[in-house]
């Protein structure tokens, strides 16, 4: 399988690229989790990255390509195949992985938008937390650790994003209206795109994703 989630922050991506990593044995690849990980090693790209992430901006295209490009040349991506959450973001983007895809001889299965209103995609970005090792996603409401603070599947800490908050939500949610939606107009145009109703339980959401791709 090789699969685009796009969607809006907080639509779902994470869960569902979660539950088909671990399901389907497909890899994960998400430029947002990519960049985290970078920013806590303190590598130069982690500092670069981590002067736009915390303003919810968008990092710049190039570098932002080069790096998912490195990934999904590594050979465990090519064997695996790879579940995109995240990226690309811009048209600019999803030029670059038309060629990288095309170069590589890796169709993609399909491209999925996860859809739902903006006053529940803020709620649920409002009590979101990760946990800081296995990226496992709870809700301080809907989902919470079974033990306060830490994750249920690895017993690591679990935090609230830095770009989880009010003013950097709203940023981020202009953002994607403004630079990603052409995205999903970019596959609706290659006749690749389905949407899913994302306001459903992640479990029937999941089964919406497969059945998409069949
Ligand atoms: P996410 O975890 O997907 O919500 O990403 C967190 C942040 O990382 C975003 O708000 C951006 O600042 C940055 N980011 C992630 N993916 C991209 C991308 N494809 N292009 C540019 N910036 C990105």
């Amino acid at each position: 399988m090789r699969l685009i989630l796009i969607g809006p922050p907080g639509v779902g991506k994470g869960t569902q690229s979660a539950l088909l990593s671990s399901r389907l044995g497909v890899f994960p690849l998400s430029s947002g989790e990519i960049f985290r990980k970078e920013i806590e090693a303190q590598t130069d790209l982690g500092r670069l990255a981590n002067s736009y992430i915390k303003h919810g901006e968008l990092v710049p295209n190039g570098v932002t390509i080069e790096m998912m490009a490195k990934r999904l040349r590594e050979p465990e991506v090519r064997k695996k195949g790879f579940i995109l959450d995240g990226f690309p973001r811009t048209t600019r983007q999803a030029d670059a992985l038309d060629e990288i895809l095309e170069e590589m001889d890796l169709p993609l299965s399909g491209v999925v938008s996860l859809e739902a209103p903006e006053e529940l995609i803020v709620r649920r970005l409002s009590g979101r937390m990760g946990c800081t090792q296995c990226g496992a996603i709870y809700h301080s409401i809907n989902k919470p650790p079974r033990r306060e603070g830490f994750c249920d599947v690895c017993n690591s800490p679990i935090v609230v994003r830095s770009d989880d908050q009010p003013e950097t939500i709203r940023e981020r949610l202009r953002i994607f209206k403004e630079t990603t939606a052409p995205v999903v107009e970019h596959y609706q145009a290659k006749s690749m795109l389905t949407r899913v109703d994302s306001t459903q339980d992640p479990e029937e959401v999941y089964a919406a994703i497969l059945n998409a791709l069949k």
